[in-house]
């Protein structure tokens, strides 16, 4: 053992103190040792080999044995046993950097955040606001911590790793030498989630740009450095690889490294079966390239319509005879399922309403959180009639926007939604989720999601897997089940646009599309800044196939109204 793993320990002995309630005295002398340790320039073995641990500033007798303990057994009881009152997934929390034991206590007790899924929970709906201390740069700085220490996995959240591309295309476009640049890979295809940043450009002077790119502010480390290609590890930690071609390759280049790796087998097979061959470099009938000017004119040399990006997933872009016109953000006129202050919101229903209309929707489902869901201010059935009646004044108020009475019910454990009937159709739109017991096996979570879907009261069916990305795998659906119910019952599914969630997954999208099922984006907005999540939801949908009239988000006030009494 050396002194910084008995260092670690101690840290951990004061947190842990201070979770247990016991004077906040106690816990800071464990602290103040466990810094002290460094200064003594001995190794730790030594010091209690020659007795000589209280050379240590602030260790007397309790600690002394302690440390010896430690070093010559390598645990310490005591350690053990204060551990052993919490629960094991509470000590992910440890290693967040800005989390104190202040505030971890606040957490655990105030908020029963217990894991480091549940913190990310807890920050991706806004959950910690009402805790002293918490504002919103806390939330960020929690969250850039996660970030961290899920660095190891090297995958991150497309959202980061898109802000990243884009602060770094945008540095790099400044350069005069740039004639074209994109970012590719997966980013370009929109995926939930990310493993490297990659980059391509075509440029008159390539080393002057390679020098721009590994001289950048954000990297911590360059890991290759060439006139074609550069990589660089980001402060961030996610890898960035930045490729520069002649402008005449720079279509074959970008095609090849959007990928995705099997969407270019299949259009490489497709080339040799024209006689042609393709590759990063061209298009080449023989010895000859085919000209092609931009990624449509290789499409169309090898008869196929323009596929975008997001569907080169090879999952039939290849086959039809056309590519359906995928929704575009504008095409949404309905901001459906934002929070409010009235349940665990941070900004009121005017302001939501106000930046909504703002960003040119039309109208707003407003979808707090309903009674069973009390850690998140949950609305009982007075503050139903109390917030209806806010909106009805707002309404009357607001020219050319409304704001739609609709409420994020917890689906409850037996399938049933979270009020009484009487409560229930005074809603116009109800949004059905489950926040609770999601340990369930694939018939129980069907059974559950399937009758929720069969009350007449229920619209749209809310992040329907409960997945977090990178931390919580969703409960498992049997989705053949849960889409017929959905379209016999009409109602639609959401593609839940918080970038932790992004569920509905993709992958299923388009086996519902070609049911015939009607899909939601929803920002799940806790907060106006959330509203702008709903471009991530777009992205997936493009993924999954849709045109607007497979959104509900798209219809006009009139035509959704309709939609909903069809039931
Ligand atoms: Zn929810
Ligand atoms: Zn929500």
């Amino acid at each position: 053992m050396n002194k910084k793993d008995v260092a670690k320990v101690l840290e951990e002995i004061a947190i842990l103190l201070e979770l247990s309630g016991e004077n906040p005295f106690k816990s800071r002398s464990y602290e103040n040792v466990a810094r002290a340790l460094d200064q003594h320039e001995d190794d730790i073995e030594t010091l209690v080999k020659e007795k000589r641990l209280r050379e240590i500033k602030g260790v007397g007798d309790a600690l002394e044995q302690k440390i010896e303990e430690l070093v010559t057994t390598g645990k310490l009881e005591y350690h053990q046993e204060l551990r052993a009152k919490f629960p094991d997934t509470l000590f992910e929390l440890f290693g967040i950097p800005g989390l104190g034991a202040k505030r971890i206590k606040q957490l655990y007790e105030e908020l029963g955040v217990e894991s480091l899924v549940q913190l990310e929970e807890a920050c991706a709906d806004d959950k910690m606001k009402d805790l002293k201390g918490f504002g919103e740069k806390m939330r960020q700085k929690i969250l850039d911590g996660i970030a961290l220490v899920k660095k190891h996995q090297g995958l991150y959240l497309f959202n980061r790793a898109w802000d990243e591309a884009v602060t770094l295309r945008d540095y790099l476009a400044e350069d005069k030498s740039v004639i074209r640049i994109e970012i590719a890979g997966s980013l370009r295809r929109k995926k939930e989630i990310i493993k490297d940043i990659d980059i391509l450009a075509s440029s008159k002077h390539p080393e002057k740009l390679m020098k721009r790119f590994v001289e950048a502010e954000n990297v911590e480390r360059v890991t290759g450095h060439g006139d074609t290609k550069s990589s660089v590890i980001l402060k961030s930690g996610i890898a960035a690889d930045l490729r520069v071609v002649s402008d005449e390759e720079f279509p074959y280049a970008l095609h090849h490294f959007t990928g995705s790796k099997e969407h270019n087998v299949a259009m490489r097979q497709r080339a040799k079966d024209m006689d042609l061959k393709m590759n990063e470099y061209g298009l080449f009938r023989g010895e000859k390239n085919v000209k092609c000017k931009d990624e449509a004119a290789i499409f169309k040399e090898l008869k196929l319509p323009y596929i975008p990006p997001e569907l080169r997933e090879d999952m039939g872009e290849l086959e039809v005879e056309t590519i359906p016109k995928l929704i575009e953000q504008n095409d949404l006129l309905g901001l459906i399922h934002c929070h409010s202050t009235y349940s665990d919101g941070h900004d009121t229903i005017q302001h939501m309403a106000e930046a909504a209309k703002e960003r040119g929707f039309k109208y707003m489902v407003l979808a707090d959180h309903s009674q069973s869901a009390a850690y998140a201010g949950g609305l009982t059935p007075d503050r139903v009639r109390e917030q209806h009646e806010e909106i009805d004044a707002l309404n009357k108020k607001m020219k050319g926007f409304r704001i739609f009475k609709g409420i994020e019910s917890d689906i409850r454990s037996d399938g049933s939604l979270d009020y009484d009937e009487d409560v229930l159709k005074t809603f116009e739109f109800i949004v059905a989720s489950v926040h609770s017991k999601l340990d369930m096996t694939e018939a129980e979570a069907t059974k559950r999601v399937v009758k929720a879907v069969e009350n007449p009261y229920t619209s749209i069916l809310g992040h329907p897997t409960g997945r977090l990305l990178l931390s919580r795998d969703g409960y498992s659906l049997d989705y053949e089940k849960v889409f017929d119910a959905c379209l016999a019952n009409n109602v639609a599914i959401e593609i839940n646009a918080n970038p932790h969630r992004l569920d509905l997954d993709w992958r299923y999208i388009k086996r519902a599309k070609e049911k015939g099922l009607l899909f939601s984006i929803g920002p799940d907005a806790h907060r106006v800044e959330g509203i702008d999540d709903v471009a991530y939801g777009v992205g997936i949908a493009r993924k999954g196939w849709l045109e607007p009239e497979n959104l509900i988000n798209c219809m006009p006030e009139d035509k959704l109204l309709k939609w909903r009494s069809h039931r």
